[in-house]
């Protein structure tokens, strides 16, 4: 218990909060700038099992904010889960670290929310967000929401049966192009790091059975401005009405099925996913790519420069593709269909 005793001095954890951590199960989806940084604050305090879900691969922009990964990682190209996992055991070895390359989606998540006591919003998309909040009241598992765009951060903490949820605050997904993204507004790490300090804190409170001390409020940071504010929620719960929570309806969850391609976060790049679940032989797709264009691969994944083309296309096991250099969804689709089928 060495390891914890600054930790377990602390009136508010103690000994017994410390037991109750080592014996905690975490889902964080997201492994970015959100899910690095709370994943390293929790892995240090000796959450016993983390499940790390994320669908992309470290690139040297990341290093500016996601705390976890260096310039090796981006050298070899490693999927973030991977990189994270790896990392972590190195921060904390007596702890269970689960990585999943993969893109959370209606078809897996609740296997990954399976047996975890918290699910923790280290994303960039409102549609995945939402599905997590439906599976935070469709298994009464608490879900701690956070998002950052330039110098400002939000979180709010859903507590299913008790707090309002994401979808009383927020009605539906933004149509695209209608809210700032790290793309068009950049990104601080500071804005990053407050948040992610106060996810992490009520995180602790959650997993040592103190969920009475979890205020139902959203908290808004600019740490530019030097500002926070606090929106009391829980009227907002009282008000009723909310198609999730009051409804009951898993809109995301068991709804038309998730968007197959999406444009990333900040990095000029398309991800197109196979309409099913595939499992790549790599090596074979590198012999096969290799007459086509520049080729490389590890255990993970296989990148591929077409000859003639000024796009860089990465494929993951899963049948993923992320392609950089675009942001044409029509045209990623037809690359995606040209060099990888249907
Ligand atoms: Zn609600």
């Amino acid at each position: 218990m060495d390891r914890y005793s600054r930790q377990t001095r602390f009136a508010g954890i103690g000994s017994e909060g410390q037991k109750k951590l080592l014996a905690s199960r975490v889902l964080i989806v997201g492994c970015g700038a959100l899910g690095s940084s709370l994943a390293d604050t929790l892995a240090r305090a000796g959450v016993g099992y983390l499940r790390l879900v994320d669908r992309d691969f470290v690139d040297l922009s990341n290093l500016q904010r996601q705390v976890l990964y260096d310039e090796a990682d981006v050298a070899a190209r490693l999927p973030k889960a991977i990189a994270a996992a790896d990392k972590l055991k190195r921060i904390n070895s007596t702890i269970a670290i689960e990585p999943h390359v993969a893109d959370v989606d209606p078809s897996n998540v609740l296997g990954f929310a399976d047996g975890v006591d918290l699910i923790l919003d280290g994303l960039d998309n409102f549609e995945t967000r939402f599905l997590l909040n439906d599976v935070a009241l469709e298994r009464s598992i608490p879900y701690i929401y956070a998002g950052v765009v330039g110098s400002f951060a939000q979180m709010m903490t859903v507590i299913p049966g008790q707090t309002a949820c994401l979808r009383c605050l927020i009605d539906g997904v933004p149509e695209p192009g209608t809210t700032a993204t790290c793309d068009t507004a950049g990104v601080i790490a500071p804005a990053i790091q407050v948040i992610t300090a106060l996810q992490s804190t009520v995180a602790l409170q959650l997993l040592t059975g103190q969920p009475e001390l979890v205020r139902p409020r959203l908290t808004i940071v600019d740490v530019w401005e030097g500002t926070f504010r606090e929106m009391d929620l829980t009227s907002l719960k009282e008000r009723g009405g909310c198609p999730t929570c009051s409804g009951g309806r898993r809109d995301f969850l068991h709804g038309e099925a998730a968007s197959k391609s999406l444009v990333l976060c900040g990095r000029n790049s398309v991800q197109v996913a196979p309409s099913e679940k595939r499992r790549l032989d790599l090596n074979d797709l590198e012999q096969r790519l290799k007459p086509l264009g520049a080729v490389s691969a590890n255990p993970f994944l296989v990148r591929f420069q077409p000859t003639g083309e000024d796009l860089e296309v990465t494929i993951f096991r899963d049948g993923r593709a992320i392609i950089q250099g675009t942001e044409d969804l029509i045209a990623a689709k037809a690359l995606y269909t040209r060099y990888l089928g249907n």
